[in-house]
């Protein structure tokens, strides 16, 4: 059949306009309606950064191939048109793979160009080649445009939201039988003609919205979860320490991504006190915290931190994300209106969230438990030697700026060996332990009583002079031969004080001859050793 004449104005006009409005990503969301608002909503909506930066790169490169094709092709004679066609199907490919590469360069490597969503898409490109030949020998004018709606109806899935495709539908039926009817299709055949494009369009969508549009949701759903770890992983580990205050500081970081995995006008995330029943806010997105404080009101809230589970509503979705020393962790999203759905893949997405949020608190809580590790000594639960070094440079820093004393003690167990020998390691054990919950029940809490060796204990005391400290650890030897009496256990002790100048090991030092003094003067018994002085032996009374 040969082709029909056709207005090449018309014609050329409509490419364009086709491609302008495909290619770019509409800002046009359908809400299909809810319990509250049962009407089907047309709205305008503003794309995420993502969208726009993908839908821009995308649409940039179709029309920069596909117009000039289509262009060419209506300025030739129409005999040539049937080989436009053939342009456009090859353009497509060319597309494909351009899109291809520069998607991969755009998301820097994350979205592989041979991944399943790009996979998809050279497919369903190379599927409207194949449909452009088969029109090639079918040669109705109209049918020029379907390979080039099409190829803009696969864009607007793959950047848009895919309910857009009822608009897009509607939209390209409306032209086409426009088109259609102005180019002379009447009766039976422009019906016929009707069915076959808007059943295609229908399937050809149908299958871009199921399977590229979704995939390639996923994958930047997952660049955007990606994102928020890398985030979360560029936290510094010196830095976390799981107290409220400080996962406040990581949330901060982590609640603009939420927008982009679960569409939200408002994010807050709060902290229960477990002990008080007490909720504080953490953090909020993307406004100052006043703004957020009333999400914690949710009905969806206790049941969420009841259950543990997300609880996932169309206005709001409650989120448990671990715990800090001081209580649980909740956060709470105000939902966008326009992405509302509580469909099996947003409550996946809600999952997603919430364990990429739970994986950072865990983190947080482990490397905290490393360090407490690593600071502790296992037996006694005291400090270990390394955290005292570090509390005492902190505590000359103090005595200087506050002009207070400072003192030490070296303590050691006596004759422990002996003791070993004929109890047993299993009961010196326990001697040490007991002694060392007596030495802190009978010490302030600013003071710091640490495991220094086997049986060697160091005591840390600031705001004490040497008077005070050898009266401290003339109670605590008391105290230590009275509580095992029994057992004969004693201690000997070195006493000092800081001359305000000295490194710690010097300090120390002296601490421990006063107590080789001690050892040596019979044991069980005080030794101090104020600086630069003889000892003194014997007490302060
Ligand atoms: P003195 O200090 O009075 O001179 O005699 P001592 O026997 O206590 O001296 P020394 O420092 O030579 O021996 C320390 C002993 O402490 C050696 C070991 O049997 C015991 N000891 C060290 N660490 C532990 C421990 O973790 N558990 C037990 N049960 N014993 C320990
Ligand atoms: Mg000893
Ligand atoms: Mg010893």
């Amino acid at each position: 059949m040969p082709a029909q004449p056709l207005d090449r104005e018309f014609e050329k006009t409509w490419d364009l306009f086709l491609f302008a409005a495909y290619c770019n990503p509409l800002p046009v969301k359908v809400g299909m309606g809810t319990a509250d608002t049962p009407d089907v909503r047309f709205d305008l909506v503003h794309p995420t950064s993502r969208q726009l930066r993908d839908g821009v790169t995308c649409g940039l490169i179709a029309e920069s191939i596909m117009i000039p094709v289509l262009v060419a092709v209506t300025f030739i004679d129409h005999s040539t048109v049937h080989w436009g066609y053939m342009a456009g199907a090859i353009a497509c490919i060319v597309v494909s793979i351009s899109y291809q590469s520069i998607y991969a360069a755009i998301t820097k490597g994350k979205a592989k160009p041979t991944s399943q969503a790009n996979a998809w898409f050279m497919i369903a490109c190379l599927a409207l080649a194949g449909l452009a030949c088969i029109e090639l020998s079918t040669s109705t004018p109209a049918a020029l445009y379907t390979p080039a709606m099409l190829v803009g109806v696969i864009f607007v899935s793959i950047v848009g939201d895919r309910r857009m495709q009822l608009v897009v539908d509607l939209y390209a039926l409306a032209l086409i039988a426009l088109i259609g009817w102005v180019q002379g299709l009447r009766g039976g055949e422009y019906i016929v003609s009707m069915v076959i494009y808007a059943s295609t369009i229908g399937v050809v969508n149908f299958i871009c919205a199921r399977t590229v549009g979704s995939l390639t949701g996923q994958i930047n759903f997952s660049q955007a979860i990606d994102s928020l770890n890398e985030c979360f992983d560029s936290v510094g580990i010196d830095v976390v320490r799981p107290t409220a205050e400080t996962f406040a500081e990581i949330f901060a970081r982590g609640l603009p991504y939420v927008a982009d995995i679960l569409p939200a006008e408002r994010v807050a995330v709060f902290n229960r006190s477990s002990a008080l029943e007490r909720y504080t806010l953490l953090a909020a997105w993307p406004d100052v915290k006043a703004d957020c404080a009333d999400l914690v009101h949710l009905p969806a809230v206790p049941v969420s931190l009841a259950s543990n589970t997300v609880e996932l509503e169309s206005g709001f979705c409650v989120l448990p994300v671990g715990y800090a020393t001081d209580g649980e962790l909740f956060m709470v999203i105000e939902r966008s209106p326009d992405n509302a759905n509580t469909d099996a893949r947003t409550a996946e997405s809600a999952g997603l969230l919430a364990a990429a949020f739970l994986r950072v608190t865990s983190r947080a809580n482990f490397v905290n438990g490393l360090h407490a590790e690593s600071r502790t000594d296992p037996l006694t639960g005291l400090a270990n030697r390394r955290s005292l070094m570090e509390r005492l440079q902190m505590e000359m820093a103090h005595a200087i700026r506050a002009e207070t004393p400072l003192s030490v003690a070296m303590i050691d167990l006596d004759h422990f060996k002996k003791f070993n020998d004929q109890y047993g390691h299993v009961v010196g054990d326990t001697v040490l332990r007991s002694m060392s919950a007596m030495m802190v029940s009978n010490t302030r809490d600013q003071d710091m009583i640490a495991r220094y060796g086997g049986e060697e204990f160091c005591l840390v005391m600031p705001d004490t002079d040497l008077i005070g400290g050898h009266h401290l650890l003339e109670h605590l030897r008391r105290g230590g031969r009275d509580s095992v009496t029994d057992l004969g256990v004693t201690m000997s002790v070195g006493v000092t004080s800081w001359d305000g100048l000295e490194d710690p090991v010097t300090f120390i030092d002296r601490a421990d001859r006063a107590l080789y003094q001690a050892k040596s003067a019979g044991r069980d018994r005080v030794i101090s050793i104020a600086a630069y002085t003889e000892p003194h032996t014997g007490t302060f009374d």
